[in-house]
């Protein structure tokens, strides 16, 4: 029997990784945050001195890249790196915005597409990412395409930067959401779009609570 996937698309800052990770477990599945591997991989470029597009050593480095995801119970995953905990650093804007300039070389996408296939185990993955549907779980039985206007989504980031003590300017978290949505969408490997098939939910106007119900409800369906 195969193993089912639900693959979760979208912007950064829908809400992805939050309901994946809440979906995930409820439902006792394993959790890949793919965008955490292209974090890690701008994360290790930069320990080891490889610019962020030189994408022959990028994919060099994507093949070796010692990467560990540890699950802790009711808590967030924590991101090693070569042993070494990045799991705050790699959240960071930059590390975003480098994560989505390697994730635009079409040689860095494909060193990574067989360490994402392999988190498929039983009983099921939830996977979180921007072409989990349409390149990397294209089978999945269920595929979600999450979003929200850009100005929700930079003032959902900026309350969760405030939240944790940091400094925050609304208006520059608007420019870097939208700039990394038109490389992400306009790119010409694995751009950002919804499967033929997904199911589009705008969380807009919706609470956390909303979106997994909705989530929830077409899982049910199509389970
Ligand atoms: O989801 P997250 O914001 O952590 O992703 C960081 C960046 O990694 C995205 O802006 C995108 O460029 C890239 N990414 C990708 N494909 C994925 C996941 C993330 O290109 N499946």
């Amino acid at each position: 029997m195969s193993v089912p996937v639900i693959a979760l698309d979208g912007p950064g800052g829908s809400g992805k990784g939050t309901i994946a990770g809440l979906l995930a477990g409820r439902l006792g599945w394993h959790l890949l945050d793919s965008g955490a591997l292209y974090r890690v991989l701008a994360q290790a470029a930069q320990r080891h001195a490889v610019a962020l597009d030189d994408e022959a050593a990028l994919a060099v480095l994507a093949r070796e890249l010692d990467v560990r995801f540890v699950v802790q119970p009711g808590d967030e995953q924590q991101v090693l790196l070569e042993g070494d905990d990045v799991t705050r650093i790699i959240r960071t804007e930059t590390a975003g915005a480098g994560a989505s300039q390697v994730a635009a070389l079409p040689a860095v996408r494909e060193a990574l597409l067989q360490r994402q296939r392999d988190f498929c185990q039983s009983p099921g993955l939830v996977a979180d990412g921007r072409d989990m549907g349409t390149v990397v779980f294209t089978g999945a039985p269920l595929k979600i395409y999450l979003t929200a206007s850009a100005e929700e989504r930079a003032t959902r980031r900026y309350r969760q930067l405030l939240g944790k003590g940091e400094d925050a300017n609304l208006a520059s978290l608007l420019e870097e959401i939208i700039a990394r949505d038109a490389r992400d969408m306009n790119r010409s490997v694995a751009p950002l779009k919804p499967a033929d098939d997904a199911i589009i939910v705008d969380s807009t106007q919706m609470s956390i609570e909303q979106v997994l119900e909705t989530v929830e409800q077409a899982a049910r369906e199509r389970g």
